[in-house]
């Protein structure tokens, strides 16, 4: 069910605008060692977009979990996309979460209290480096600052 005043938080992907996925496996090689440091998950859903539910999330961050999730919930089709960058304790979160080939958002966690919480307050765009030329990098949406020399 879905309340007809709330839009839907995840959006369809046209796959052909996309052109053919390429593999970064050569870039990715080349900064394993920095990759690895900030953490990825990994097993996120190809076919639907769901920047629109994390920028949604973003935007609630100093807020109750439970009101946010009940919220997010009534307009999603599933309620899984959401775990991709929330985590419901700070010791399971990471700092960065990687939800396409070149879309990073920052990782969410559940306090004590029950607040919707950033692990890592502090990075922003101009921290993580871009690992190719030829996708254009986000970090919560926003472009990076920083280029591969
Ligand atoms: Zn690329």
């Amino acid at each position: 069910m879905r309340a007809d005043n709330k839009k839907a938080l995840h959006r369809k992907v046209n796959a052909t605008a996309r052109g053919v996925p390429h593999h970064h496996g050569n870039d990715y090689k080349n900064s394993r060692r920095k990759v690895s440091a900030i953490g990825m998950r990994k097993g996120v859903q190809r076919g639907l977009d769901y920047t629109p539910l994390f920028r949604f999330l973003l935007s609630k961050v100093g807020g109750n979990w439970s009101d946010i999730h009940s919220e997010a919930v009534s307009r999603l089709d599933k309620q899984d996309p959401i775990f991709f960058i929330v985590s419901m304790d700070y010791d399971s979160a990471e700092e960065v979460v990687r939800v396409g080939e070149s879309s990073y958002f920052s990782g969410l966690y559940i306090d004590d209290a029950g607040v919707l919480r950033v692990v890592n307050p502090e990075l922003d765009e101009n921290f993580l480096e871009p690992q190719c030329k030829c996708c254009t990098h986000t970090f919560n949406g926003v472009v990076f600052t920083r280029r591969l020399d």
